[in-house]
């Protein structure tokens, strides 16, 4: 979408003069402090909707203008009006602009909901630098915005810049130590095995540096929600916390059974045992790769717990990893209604009539801005959805009337890995940018064929549907 506004902007704008887009929003409050507002559509204005302009100021004309106040603002939209400045600095509001915009933050909130409130942003004139604020309803004072065009861009939180700063300090000591007390061997090896623990994270992704530093930050940024820490999960947050996700809420309500240890990684009979639940094995998985500095939340019940529901909207991606349909479709809601990339992976095993075994593994990421969803792409099946959520008496005559798959379905480890590693990678595409997931993705792996089988995401576009139908 930022590509796309970006170059009409661009292509509107003739030597200098400046141009006026706007974004069409909904928000998401995060905690108390923290809101996002999620551009839904946008619009740029074509030379024809303009009274005058200049490289000192434009007027858009009135009736258009209030069209799109009243197609958008009326049906529940958040406005963020931009301009842009002449010149190639990052720019600044002219008092011009505070005395528009202070009126405009008036006008919107007297004329539309009243709890509206005016964001508007300044680019330079290749739209590189912003400069971003939010105005109260009166239109007497404002607030300053964080502007990203990437779903994985967020300012660093203070907590973790403090981690930062001791985790430098204690490298730096160590390496004192090291120049000035070399002779005792023993203190040697210790303030070598000190350097190894406090210091070397960046050594640890050594053998990826190809990928580049900007890779390895945002991933150490990144806040990932596993939903379901069975087979595919444990393995999934195994393969994504090396490549240097450290920041994990985990939602799982079971614990370790003896079936699962043919299938998860460094799961123990004491486990068994001990009846551990799955979040705190997996919780135990990622403490391994980072001894001080993982932060790990455990959510030992159902993704409809509330506060299931609340760490999964402030995440930065939700992965879905469970062995039933009811989950998945709460968690496609959730990640439309708090508009969160989601990944959904599965394993299938059958075996044929001659005996053959027909297995598959399959990653899906649904579109972030909507089009089709698991629901309408039939990845899931809403019907079977329900039986799962229905009381337990219900759900024993579909199981008896063969509705029902059981939940011990056929798994094996090697499966798993296929689709966890694939997801991971997939995610490491999103990250990087070097995959487009635009308009969604659903990868099928087949064996013994060995073929992979890439949906073709366009006959899957739906505008219908329940779920995920376009709202304007
Ligand atoms: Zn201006
Ligand atoms: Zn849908």
């Amino acid at each position: 979408m930022w590509q796309q506004f970006r170059q009409m902007m661009l292509n509107t704008q003739t030597a200098g003069e400046e141009i006026i887009g706007f974004f069409f929003c909904k928000h998401h409050q995060i905690s108390e402090t923290q809101l996002r507002y999620f551009p839904k559509t946008w619009v740029v204005p074509t030379q024809s909707c303009y009274e005058h302009q200049s490289t000192t100021g434009l007027v858009l004309k009135q009736e258009f203008h209030l069209y799109l106040l009243q197609t958008y603002l009326e049906n529940g939209f958040d406005i963020v009006h931009i301009h842009t400045h002449p010149g190639f600095d990052t720019p600044c509001f002219s008092a011009v602009d505070d005395r528009y915009e202070s009126e405009y933050a008036q006008f919107i909130a007297n004329n539309f909901d009243s709890q509206l409130q005016l964001i508007s942003g300044i680019f330079n004139e290749s739209l590189q630098k912003p400069n971003f604020r939010i105005w109260n309803q009166l239109g007497s004072s404002f607030e300053e915005v964080d502007f990203y065009h990437s779903w994985f861009e967020r300012r660093q939180e203070a907590g973790g810049r403090g981690q930062k700063v001791v985790e430098t300090l204690s490298y730096s000591q160590a390496v004192d130590g090291d120049l000035t007390l070399p002779t005792n061997k023993e203190l040697f090896s210790e303030t070598e095995m000190k350097l190894e623990q406090t210091g070397s994270s960046d050594a640890m992704f050594a053998r990826q540096e190809i990928f580049g530093n900007a890779l390895q930050e945002k991933l150490n940024e990144l806040t990932v929600t596993l939903i379901g820490c069975g087979g595919i999960g444990s393995v999934f947050a195994e393969v994504l916390g090396r490549l240097g996700v450290k920041n994990w809420v985990l939602i799982d309500h079971d614990c370790i059974e003896t079936t699962n240890l043919n299938r998860m990684p460094g799961a123990t009979w004491e486990m068994v045992d001990q009846q551990l639940p799955k979040v705190e094995y997996v919780k135990q998985l990622i403490q391994q790769i980072y001894h001080t500095n993982a932060t790990v939340k455990t959510i030992p019940t159902t993704i409809e717990n509330e506060l299931a529901t609340q760490e999964i909207g402030a995440s930065d991606l939700i992965v879905v990893a469970t062995d039933n349909h009811y989950s998945r479709q709460v968690a496609q809601e959730l990640a439309l209604k708090y508009m969160r990339p989601l990944v959904c992976l599965g394993t299938h095993i059958d075996i044929k009539s001659n005996g053959v075994p027909r297995m598959y593994c399959r990653t899906t990421i649904p579109p972030l801005g909507g089009g089709w969803c698991l629901m309408c792409g039939n990845i899931i099946n809403p019907q079977m959805a329900a039986l799962e959520s229905a009381p337990r008496e219900i759900e024993q005559v579909a199981q008896d009337a063969g509705y029902m798959e059981g939940i011990d379905a056929p798994a094996v480890y090697w499966l798993n890995s296929i689709c966890a590693s694939t997801a991971v990678g997939i995610i490491q595409g999103m990250v990087s940018g070097f995959l487009d997931i635009d308009a969604g993705l659903d990868w099928i792996y087949k064996f013994p064929e060995s073929k992979w089988y890439k949906t073709d995401t366009d006959y899957l576009v739906n505008t219908d549907c329940y779920f995920c139908g376009a709202e304007v």
